[in-house]
């Protein structure tokens, strides 16, 4: 079975449909979870910063100084 995730908030779906249509707290372009479109990977770098964190969940939960929206976001 696979895992979707949003690259937004880190949250994670066994379906892309159930995940895109479910709201997000943390998307500063909706209101709805995206879908992060990378493998599923043990450590995740912000494609902004280069920051390394060991999920996306973690990952969002900081601020990024690079980015034009203020968060990290990982690279694919
Ligand atoms: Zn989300
Ligand atoms: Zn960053």
């Amino acid at each position: 079975m696979s895992i979707f995730y949003c690259k937004w908030c880190g949250t994670k779906k066994s379906s892309i449909s159930g995940l895109t249509s479910s709201s997000c707290s943390k998307n500063p372009e909706g209101n709805r979870h995206a879908l992060y479109e990378g493998s599923e990977k043990s450590q995740y770098f912000c494609k902004f910063c280069g920051s390394k964190h060991s999920s996306i969940s973690n990952m969002v939960s900081s601020s990024c100084s690079k980015s034009p929206t203020n968060r990290h976001q990982p690279a694919l």
